[in-house]
C-alpha cells in the first residue's frame, strides 16, 4: 500500500512497481474516473463529490475494491494507491484481506511539504491512451508531445486538478486519511520514504523496503 496525501507520487511508483514485479495497480480515483466516463446512474453521483474536492462514501469504495480483488490478475499480489482513504475503509479492508487469509505486506508512507504537492498536481497529466503519467517540469516524455510508453500524441489533465480543488483534497487527507498513519504504525506495518526526493531515488527508497521482506 502506498499512503500520502495526493501528489505525493503514489501513482508514479504505483506504475512503476507494476512493471517491475509483475504486480497489479489499483487505484481506486481511476475506478472512480472510469465509473464517471462510463455515464451510469452511479457515476453522475460520484462525479459530482469528486469535482468537489471530497471523499466518496466508504461503502462505494469498498464494494468497488473487494470486486476488484477477486479478479485472477490480482492473485500474484496488488499494490494500493488511493486506499484506503479513512480508517472505516482501513478496517473494511482488513476484514476483506483476513476472509482471504491474507493481509498487507508492506504500508509505504510516502511524505511530502503540502507547497510541492500544490506544484505536483497542478502541473500533472497523463496519455490520453494508455494512463502513463507526466508532469510540466519534472516528468515529460523524452520527445514533447509523445508518450513515451504508447506513442499516443494525446494527453489529458484531471478536472479535480485545480488550484481550488486541491487545496480541499489537502484538508480531507489531512482530517481522514492521515489518521491512518498510527493506525498502521501500531500495527508494525508502516514503513516512511522521502518523497521529496527525485522519482528515481524515491522508487530506490521503496524497493529497499521491499526487500526488507514481509511482515
Ligand atoms: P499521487 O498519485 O500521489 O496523487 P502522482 O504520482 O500523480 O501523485 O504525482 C503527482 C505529480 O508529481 C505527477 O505529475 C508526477 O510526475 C510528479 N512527481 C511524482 N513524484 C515526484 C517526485 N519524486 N519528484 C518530482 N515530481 C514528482
Ligand atoms: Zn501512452
Amino acid at each position: 500500500m502506498l499512503l500520502g496525501p495526493p501528489g505525493a507520487g503514489k501513482g508514479t511508483q504505483a506504475q512503476r512497481l507494476e512493471r517491475a514485479h509483475g504486480l497489479v495497480q489499483l487505484s481506486t480515483g481511476d475506478m472512480l474516473r472510469a465509473t464517471i466516463a462510463s455515464g451510469s446512474e452511479l457515476g453522475e453521483k460520484v462525479k459530482g463529490i469528486v469535482e468537489s474536492g471530497a471523499l466518496v462514501p466508504d461503502d462505494i469504495i469498498v464494494s468497488m475494491i473487494a470486486e476488484r480483488i477477486e479478479q485472477p490478475d490480482c492473485a500474484r499480489g496488488f499494490i494500493l494507491d488511493g486506499f484506503p482513504r479513512t480508517v472505516g475503509q482501513a478496517e473494511a479492508l482488513d476484514a476483506m484481506l483476513a476472509e482471504k487469509g491474507t493481509g498487507l505486506d508492506h504500508v509505504i508512507e510516502m511524505s511530502v511539504e503540502a507547497d510541492v504537492l500544490v506544484r505536483r498536481i497542478s502541473g500533472r497529466y497523463a496519455c490520453a491512451k494508455c494512463g502513463a503519467g507526466y508532469h510540466d517540469e519534472f516528468q515529460k516524455p523524452a520527445k514533447e508531445g509523445v508518450c513515451d510508453r504508447c506513442g499516443s500524441t494525446e494527453f489529458s489533465r484531471r478536472a479535480d486538478d485545480n488550484a481550488e480543488t486541491v487545496r480541499k483534497r489537502l484538508d480531507a487527507y489531512e482530517e481522514q486519511t492521515a489518521p491512518l498513519l498510527p493506525y498502521y504504525r501500531e500495527k508494525g506495518l508502516l514503513r516512511s520514504v522521502d518523497a521529496m526526493a527525485p522519482i528515481d531515488q524515491v522508487t530506490r527508497e521503496i524497493e529497499n523496503v521491499i526487500a526488507g521482506g514481509e511482515h
